[in-house]
């Protein structure tokens, strides 16, 4: 398998290669150059297996030669077993008669992003004990990102993390749980500024090979081919559970920067019977404002109860947008120079049906999530975190004339948001056992103005020590 760069000027990589380089060097995102796809006899031969087989069916395709077939499986069965507190890795819950959740929080930072994380910290610990190389890690997070990142790469030999989180803008619990991870290879920094900022500044440092090439940048955002992969694999077990490939099923995704839907998007392409999938937004709404007028623009970022959604340039958008105009990279340079230069453009006539035959959007402001938290208590008797809500409420307002199975993904623990819930429901929810203690951990961050010198500068001064 080999992937190409949605701008076009980047050199085709294997996987190995992609998952070490992150975005392209033209700025394009990498992807597949063709979607592998299952017949319904693979499909029906793979719907009983186990979390760890199905990833391996899954996955292989992507990883090509990269990996031996017996040294991917058991990476796998490392990363889906202990770190994950639950046996069925990705359980369902019902919640109504055919409305279920897909809990994606059993993991160790406690939201779905330690999926692809978990992977991608063994993938970059094989890959660079092949190479003997030093990989240095920068990544912005609204949140959850950055906890499952470094929980992930925490005490490697050969990775060093600098991670960015914009100041005051993350939960407690999100903050604490980078925070409190004090090791050599690991630098928090606080940014004055908003989500955007820090991955622009990110992107900043990206865009300069020199640099790039000195201290062997790794982006561990989704903008990292091998994270979206890791994702899809959800998409297939639960649709599996519920009756796929014989069913179809539709998914509600709560949507920050289009990673997670998007993964839902391969599964499609790979032939899971996906009648819709419901990108559901909070108040960061460009997604569901550009499913409507059929114009992407940017908008202002707000802060909101999700803030793991609290963003307003969807990057992975990129991706689908490839695929929307028949995979023309001049016709998307142009797009994306139009976002820097005039704040959005037009999605041409057709590609806009195609998107909104897959796709439906709906937003929630803070008030619409907090009441979703009290009704999923009061209807199921389910604590559910606020990401998950505008999850739920997408589900109610875009998928009431489909008669198969709903899936929200529930992307968050609700005790990692647990101030709004309390606030929504009275309840109160409780860390796991592992987290009991998070309160009464020594804290460790560097702050930082939204400067891409002085960024530059503390990196260099950590990859010389
Ligand atoms: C990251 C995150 C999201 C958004 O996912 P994207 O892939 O950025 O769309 C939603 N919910 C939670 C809890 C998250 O951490």
């Amino acid at each position: 398998m080999h992937y190409i760069s949605t701008r076009g000027k980047a050199p085709k990589l294997n996987f190995e290669d992609v998952t070490l380089t992150g975005l392209g060097r033209d700025g394009g995102l990498y992807v597949p150059e063709v979607w592998p796809a299952f017949t319904q006899d693979d499909m029906a031969a793979m719907a009983s297996l186990s979390y760890v087989d199905l990833a391996h069916k899954v996955l292989k395709p992507f990883i090509g030669d990269s990996l031996e077939d017996a040294e991917l499986l058991e990476m796998l069965q490392a990363t889906y077993s202990a770190p994950f507190r639950h046996d069925a890795v990705a359980p369902l819950t019902q919640l109504d008669t055919n409305d279920w959740l897909l809990e994606l929080y059993h993991g160790p930072t406690l939201a779905f992003k330690d999926f692809a994380l978990q992977l991608l910290g063994r993938l970059f610990d094989t890959f660079t004990a092949r190479t003997g190389k030093t990989i240095t890690i920068v990544g912005a997070t609204s949140g959850d990102t950055g906890s499952a990142a470094i929980e992930a790469t925490r005490g490697r030999d050969n990775v060093r993390i600098f991670m960015l989180h914009p100041k005051g803008r993350v939960s407690e619990v999100q903050r604490r749980q980078m925070t409190t991870i004090i090791e050599d290879n690991v630098t928090n920094i606080a940014v004055d500024g908003t989500f955007d900022d820090c991955q622009n500044m990110v992107k900043g440092l990206f865009g300069d090979l020199d640099f790039r090439d000195n201290v062997g940048l790794t982006a561990v955002n989704s903008i990292n081919w091998a994270r979206i992969m890791a994702q899809v694999v959800y998409y297939f077990y639960a649709g599996f559970r519920l009756g796929a490939p014989s069913r179809e099923i539709a998914f509600s995704v709560p949507t920050g920067n289009f990673g997670d839907v998007f993964a839902g998007y391969v599964a499609k392409q790979m032939g899971l019977p996906i009648a819709k999938m419901v990108i559901a937004t909070n108040q960061n709404d460009i997604l569901a404002r550009t499913l409507a007028s059929g114009r992407y623009a940017r908008g202002d970022v707000f802060a909101t109860l999700s803030p793991s959604m609290d963003i307003q340039a969807a990057s992975n958008f990129e991706r689908i947008l490839f695929d929307l105009v028949d995979r023309d990279s001049d016709q998307l340079q142009a797009m994306m120079d139009a976002v820097v230069n005039d704040g959005g453009f037009e999605l041409p006539k057709k590609a806009l049906a195609d998107l909104r035959q897959m796709f439906a959007a709906h937003r929630s402001d803070d008030s619409a999530t907090s009441q979703m938290m009290a009704q999923t208590l009061a209807n199921s008797g389910i604590l559910v975190d606020p990401h998950t809500a505008v999850g739920l409420a997408g589900a109610e307002a875009c998928l009431s004339g489909f008669n198969g199975p709903k899936v929200t993904l529930a992307t968050a623990h609700p005790a990692k948001f647990g101030r709004a819930v309390i606030e929504a429901t009275g309840r109160d929810p409780q860390l796991p056992d592992h987290m009991a203690d998070l309160f009464s951990r020594t804290e460790a961050c560097e702050n930082i103005a939204c400067d891409l010198s002085v960024l530059r500068e503390m990196i260099l001064k950590g990859s010389s020590a």
